[in-house]
Parts: C-alpha cells; sequence; structure tokens
C-alpha cells in the first residue's frame, strides 16, 4: 500500500503526489514492506490503515435498489444478464458498485470452454477485475466507508496451508471463495479478499486503470523469474494486456524489450510501452525466432523468454529464442491436457531455466497498486474499447477474436 492509495478520496491531489514519490523500485519490491515482517498472508495493509485515520463507516442500505442486473455463465457460450435481488454483505463484506469491469483473458476462455477452477457451478456469476464504489459496509468492515472508490485482487491466500506456510501464496489451497460477479451493477466482495488485498484508489484516477490492479499483479511477480533489469535482453511473444505489461514493467526495469506481434494494433501499442524493437511474425519469415536472436548480443538469443500467450507452439517459440544459460518463462496457462515438447539436449548442455509464473501474491498486489499510481502507466493503451453490461457477450468476443475489432487490447464493461 502506497501513501497514494492511503489517502481518502477528496483529499489533496493524491496521485500526483504518489507519483512524484514513485522510482523504479516500485518494480522491485524494493518500495514494498517484506513480507517478512509478518506472517504469510496476514492482513499488513489493514495494519497499516488503522490508527484512527478513517472514520468509521456504516452501511446505507436504504439508498439501495432492491434489484440489480447481474452476468450469469450458463453454459460455453451462453452468458445471460438477469436481474437478481442486490446482496447484503455479511461479516467482513463489502457491497461494491461497479463503475467498470475488465475483461480478462481469463474470462474469455470461461467464455468459449467454461472454467472447472474459477466457476465450479452453472449458471454462476463471473468477471474479476473491477474498480467500484463502496455501497455497504460489513460489520467488521469498517476500515472501508460508503463512498469509498477501490479495487482488490480476485483472491487471497490463507496463510496457514502448506503452500502458505512455504511462502508460495500463489499456491493457496484455500483459495476460495474467490472473487467473481463483476460484470453486474454490484459486486459482493468476500471478507479475506477485503482484510488482505483491497485497495483504496488514489483520488482522481480513472476507474480503468484502477481495474489492473489484479492482471499487473500477476504480470510484477512474472517478472521475478529471471534477472530482468539494466543489461537483459527480454523477448515477448504475445502482446495482448499481459505481454504488454510486461513489457512495460521489463522496459522501466532497465531491460531491452524485444516483442513479437503479428498485428499492426499490437506493434504499435509494443512500441507506445517501451519495446526497444519489435518483430513482426508476417513478415519475419519462416524463422522468427532466428530474427530475434539476430537481435541480441553476437546473435546468441534473450536472456529471458516471456510466453505470454498460452499456446504450446508459443512456449517452443520463447524456447527457441532463449541464448544458452537463459531463463524461459512461460507465463501464459494453455488448455488443460496441453504437451510442450523440450529439446533434452538444449535443456540440459545449455543449461535452460524453464518456468512458469502463476497468479499473484499480496506483495505483489501491492506492488501493483504503487506502479498504477506512476504518471507513466499505460492504461489508455491497454483499455482500448468500451462496452455496457448489455453488450457484454460483445466484449467477450471481441477479446476472444472471434470478431476482428480494429486496435482492440482489452475491454472495459461499464454497467
Ligand atoms: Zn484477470
Ligand atoms: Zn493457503
Amino acid at each position: 500500500m502506497t501513501d497514494a492509495t492511503e489517502q481518502r478520496p477528496g483529499s489533496a491531489n493524491a496521485v500526483a503526489a504518489g507519483s512524484a514519490a514513485h522510482t523504479d523500485a516500485a518494480f522491485s519490491g524494493a518500495a514494498v514492506p517484506s513480507r517478512a515482517a509478518a506472517p504469510p498472508g496476514a492482513p499488513d495493509l489493514a495494519a497499516s490503515r488503522s490508527g484512527g485515520v478513517y472514520r468509521s463507516g456504516a452501511a446505507a442500505p436504504d439508498t439501495l435498489p432492491s434489484v440489480m442486473r447481474q452476468a450469469l455463465f450458463h453454459a460455453p457460450g451462453d452468458v445471460q444478464i438477469v436481474q437478481v435481488p442486490v446482496p447484503t454483505p455479511g461479516p467482513g463484506e463489502l457491497l461494491v458498485r461497479v463503475e467498470v469491469a475488465l475483461v480478462c483473458g481469463t474470462d474469455v476462455k470461461t467464455y468459449r470452454r467454461g472454467h472447472p477452477v474459477l466457476l465450479a457451478e452453472a449458471p454462476a456469476p463471473f468477471g474479476h477485475e473491477y474498480c467500484g464504489v463502496v455501497a455497504a459496509v460489513g460489520a467488521g468492515a469498517e476500515e472501508f466507508v460508503v463512498g469509498d472508490r477501490v479495487s482488490s485482487a480476485n483472491s487471497a491466500p490463507c496463510g496457514h496451508c502448506f503452500f502458505c506456510r512455504r511462502e508460495q501464496l500463489s499456491l493457496c489451497e484455500n483459495i476460495q471463495p474467490l472473487l467473481n460477479g463483476a460484470y453486474a451493477d454490484y459486486l459482493l466482495v468476500p471478507a479475506r479478499i477485503v482484510e488482505v488485498n483491497m485497495f483504496r484508489v488514489p483520488h482522481g484516477m480513472e476507474p480503468e486503470r484502477a481495474a489492473l490492479l489484479e492482471p499487473l499483479a500477476c504480470v510484477l511477480k512474472g517478472l521475478e523469474v529471471g534477472d530482468v533489469g539494466p543489461g537483459t535482453t527480454v523477448g515477448v511473444v504475445g502482446l495482448g494486456p499481459i505481454g504488454l505489461m510486461m513489457t512495460y514493467a521489463a522496459a522501466r526495469r532497465g531491460a531491452r524489450v524485444i516483442a513479437v506481434v503479428r498485428n499492426d494494433g499490437k506493434l504499435a501499442a509494443a512500441r507506445a510501452v517501451g519495446a526497444a524493437e519489435v518483430v513482426d511474425l508476417r513478415t519475419a519469415g519462416g524463422d522468427a525466432a532466428a530474427v530475434v536472436r539476430a537481435l541480441t548480443e553476437q546473435g546468441k538469443g534473450v536472456d529471458v523468454a516471456v510466453e505470454a500467450v498460452g499456446r504450446p507452439e508459443v512456449w517452443d517459440f520463447a524456447v527457441a529464442m532463449v541464448r544458452r544459460g537463459g531463463v524461459v518463462n512461460f507465463f501464459g496457462g494453455c488448455e488443460q491436457g496441453s504437451v510442450a515438447n523440450i529439446d533434452t539436449y538444449r535443456l540440459h548442455y545449455e543449461e535452460l531455466c524453464l518456468t512458469a509464473a502463476f497468479h499473484h501474491t499480496p506483495r505483489h498486489v501491492r506492488m501493483a497498486a504503487e506502479v498504477l499510481a506512476r504518471v507513466d502507466f499505460p492504461h489508455r493503451t491497454l483499455v482500448t474499447h468500451r462496452y455496457t453490461l448489455d453488450e457484454l457477450t460483445s466484449a467477450l468476443r471481441a477479446a476472444g477474436r472471434e470478431t476482428e475489432v480494429k486496435g482492440f487490447i482489452k475491454a472495459a464493461v461499464i454497467p
């Protein structure tokens, strides 16, 4: 949590004050309090929010409507907007009036083929990247008050399971309840998420920027794979919102980024967020990985290769562009049952490090809040199209490339 995000709405110029203070330390986590001070999963953000700075809030249920619109996932390809009762927040929970929900790649996969983990039972509400305003406060969640502008991650680790005790918080076995239901007029945020991974949005920050908190947290965690910094060349293949944020953050950490793209909109976006070189798959010829390698020192290959697509053939491409002794970060999750072929000769005799990064931890969510407050954070390059809640299906189709929308990177759904 940054000073900027601590600001109450209405306080003076929180964004500008925060931005001026932010340095590239935000990308390394150096500016973020260490988890070592608190047990895994402990609400160390909450500790910094205490001290009587904020007036205690009270729910204002009489101002709320009794029904609202909510998107329900019934089956792949079948999402319906229905009227449901506005929920009442239970202990520790918050009810948030959604200002904007962003379409995540996971939502697109869910729309296309369902999701065994995120949505167990259909029909299910979905959508998890959001910014909104607190509309009602459950008992015990009084660190937030009605009217606070907030954003949060979509889960929070339990702090005591096998993996949490080993500081592998992204693998927490008790990740439920997940946040789902941002494609709606109102969203109920589970208590543990409120306690651990919820942020007050700095005054003046656009909702679409604040709503990028969760995917940016995943990206910042992913960038800890390999030693990304000055003197490093990073190859990023797949320049969707995730690949673009990877490019931005790696470049701000001082790395030289080579982006691999296949359309004009993404080519321009990659340059806009800081790619030093852009390789266009349409003109690179048969061996595009060789074109990438040719752009590196002595043609050896990139130091760190990031796969941000989630398809086995692109995993192969990422391995093909890395140098001997380099690191491959398989960031894009493939469909269950996918198998990648690994050249064992290269893996062993060239000492490749093949690894992956998944999800986020509270530390990375805090880092994301810091990075969002930087003046140069390129949210307008990332969020390119807007849809109403009733147009959600169009947004999901555009994000899944079922319908071709020029210049599309990421969709915002505005209820
Ligand atoms: Zn997401
Ligand atoms: Zn856990």
